[in-house]
């Protein structure tokens, strides 16, 4: 892949070929819309429709309770900010956790704007909320709690199917933001409890610019943009065929292949952790130790810069990312690294790796020389 060895998985993937092939046909021949009645705008509805069979197949939903997306933050907004603003004469307390994705964090901050109050829970060291800590945050105006799946900075995966539990002991409606974890892990949206979800086609081998959402029949949302009588009057706009067929067949292979493809990735990723934690003095791995995503490890390494470390990585053609912000050109350090309470020399040097279907043992190997090389270089340098 142009001498390229390509760790950020949780970023974004690459489209699968046979992904790629059952979209083609939609951005040339079968370019109708699906909202028309002759023949190749039938065809076109039957192909979103398939789709829309896949992704509930895939978490146990039913075809009717997904609504598609342009992508996993609109589902983020459109679940909480629709289940909220259904529910306000009902209540206007939420409660979500410090270490969720911006998406439902910034989705949370405009929703107190607007009188709603939200309760974020802390985190453990390894980024698991406490379950007696949501419980006690319960109370009559409590109508949402929404926590994520997995974590996309440090994997660790939060205990779903408890806090499904307590939602519906509590008649209170719980959404999860799974875009890290759709194609990761299996989810069963039934034994979860789970009253929405939200995922990205772009995590899994799909196309970029394309969601979905699932939301439990029955639960009420309201929805953000005006327009036409698209996905059962939810979500407005011509739907992005191409990309609803991609994501339905990316889905539909991810869990195909879930056993092989967590034991692959899982076996990366404790090597990968075996080698550094014996050839690079004072490190840290960040999240749990082994309830976490198969393919993510994230570790500190004490005093070094993680932005310069990425950039040294990538003069040798790797790519991964970092925790800290201080990539992206903010001065924060993440707020998920300072949830976990880890200590000031450990904050901006940490590193996400995100296996993937490509990776092998011996890009491992490339990733772990060039990593412990480019660890002192930037140790050394912060003596200068
Ligand atoms: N939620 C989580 C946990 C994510 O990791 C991401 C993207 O990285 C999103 C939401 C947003 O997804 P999208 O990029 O499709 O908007």
């Amino acid at each position: 892949m142009n001498g390229i060895r390509y760790f950020d998985h949780a970023a974004t993937t690459s489209v699968k070929e046979e992904v790629l092939k059952a979209m083609l046909p939609y951005f040339s021949v079968e370019y109708g819309n699906p909202s028309s009645i002759y023949s190749i705008g039938r065809r076109n509805r039957r192909a979103v429709e398939d789709a829309r069979q896949k992704v509930a197949r895939a978490i146990n939903a039913k075809p009717q309770e997904i609504y598609f997306t342009g992508c996993g933050s609109e589902s983020d907004n459109l679940a909480i900010k629709g289940i909220a603003n259904s529910l306000k004469t009902k209540g206007n307390h939420i409660i979500t956790s410090k270490i969720e994705h911006h998406a439902v964090l910034n989705t949370c901050a405009t929703l107190e704007k607007e009188g709603f109050y939200i309760t974020y829970l802390n985190v453990d060291e390894n980024g698991l909320i406490n379950l007696e800590e949501l419980k006690n945050a319960i109370n009559e105006k409590t109508i949402l709690i929404s926590i994520m799946t997995a974590n996309n900075e440090i994997g660790t995966i939060e205990p779903i199917k408890e806090i499904g539990q307590i939602s519906k002991e509590h008649d209170i409606y719980f959404h999860t933001d799974s875009v890290q974890a759709i194609g990761n892990m299996r989810i069963d949206v039934q034994s979860m409890n789970i009253d929405s979800l939200s995922m990205s086609a772009h995590k899994f081998y799909g196309p970029k610019g394309v969601g979905a959402l699932y939301v439990r029949e029955g639960v009420p949302f309201t929805k953000m943009q005006d327009g036409g009588h698209q996905e059962k009057d939810k979500r407005a706009g011509t739907e992005n065929v191409a990309g609803i067929v991609g994501l339905g067949k990316a889905i539909e292979i991810a869990y195909q292949n879930i056993d092989e493809y967590n034991e692959k990735l899982t076996e990366l990723r404790e090597y990968y952790i075996s080698q550094v934690e014996k050839r690079i003095p004072n490190i840290k791995l960040n999240g749990h130790r082994t309830n976490r995503l198969p393919g993510n490890v994230n570790i500190s390494f004490k005093d070094v810069d993680g932005g310069e470390l990425l950039l040294k990585l990538d003069e040798k053609g790797i790519c991964a990312s970092t925790g800290s912000a201080c990539n992206s050109g903010s001065a924060e350090p993440s707020h998920v690294l300072t949830a976990i309470g880890l200590k000031p020399e450990y904050l901006e040097g940490s590193l996400r790796i995100t296996f993937g279907e490509d990776n092998t043992k011996e890009d491992v190997d490339y990733l772990v020389d060039n990593l412990e090389n480019a660890v002192k270089d930037c140790i050394e340098k912060s003596k200068i």
